[in-house]
């Protein structure tokens, strides 16, 4: 649930009308990662009573995305769904996805090591975080492939098939190992404009 901001242009990609470029932004960088994803599927009434629909669910991964972008600080909603879906196992953990539902805020790209500052480069890597507790690694499952994203708490499984991620290489965003794709601009919104230019909220 993107709230209406400079940057909430309606952008086509695919099949589907995002709110946002940055939105339509991330569903290209999902696709590119091959993690299957639906917009907007489902309206969740919060224990608070407040309804949210999340921007993205990846129904494999059981995964949440709500895409943020710069100086929107609301992220209340995103909390509370973190914080209702995540697991709460007294044991061992026997949620359908290991550790239970994950909530990820997706942010803006960073922009590639050594840009000029000032100017958008060309290519830049995914950024996210989490809304509430422990951060978010990006990593791959040997035993399916799936891109994927997993908190360190122990133990270490892969969200869609369970296998063991122990020895897996996991990068924070700051990494710059998930590369951001720009597959929302210039296809088919009549407001799609150039990236020359930084944009500032
Ligand atoms: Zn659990
Ligand atoms: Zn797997």
């Amino acid at each position: 649930m993107t709230e209406p901001s400079i940057e909430a242009v309606p952008t086509t990609y695919g099949n589907t009308t995002f709110r946002s470029r940055l939105e339509a932004d991330w569903a290209a960088t999902l696709d590119a990662n091959r993690i299957t994803w639906a917009y907007e599927p489902e309206a969740i009434t919060l224990p608070s009573g407040a309804v949210y629909i999340p921007d993205f669910w990846l129904p494999e991964l059981g995964t949440w995305i709500e895409v943020k972008g710069p100086g929107i600080p609301r992220v209340e909603k995103s909390i509370e769904l973190a914080q209702t879906r995540a697991c709460h196992c007294t044991a061992a953990c026997t949620c359908q996805w290991p550790g239970g539902e994950l909530v990820i805020l997706a942010r803006t790209a960073l922009p590639a090591a050594g840009s000029e500052t000032g100017r958008r480069p060309p290519y830049g890597y995914a950024n996210w975080e989490t809304p509430h507790g422990p951060s978010a690694y990006s990593t791959s499952c040997r035993a399916c492939q799936r891109t994927q994203w997993i908190t360190l708490r122990r133990p270490w499984r892969c969200r869609a098939c369970r296998s063991p991620l122990e020895e897996r290489p996991a990068y924070r965003a700051v990494d710059r190992n998930l590369r951001f794709v720009e597959g929302g601009a210039g296809l088919c919104s009549p407001f799609a404009r150039p990236h020359t230019t930084e944009e500032t909220p």
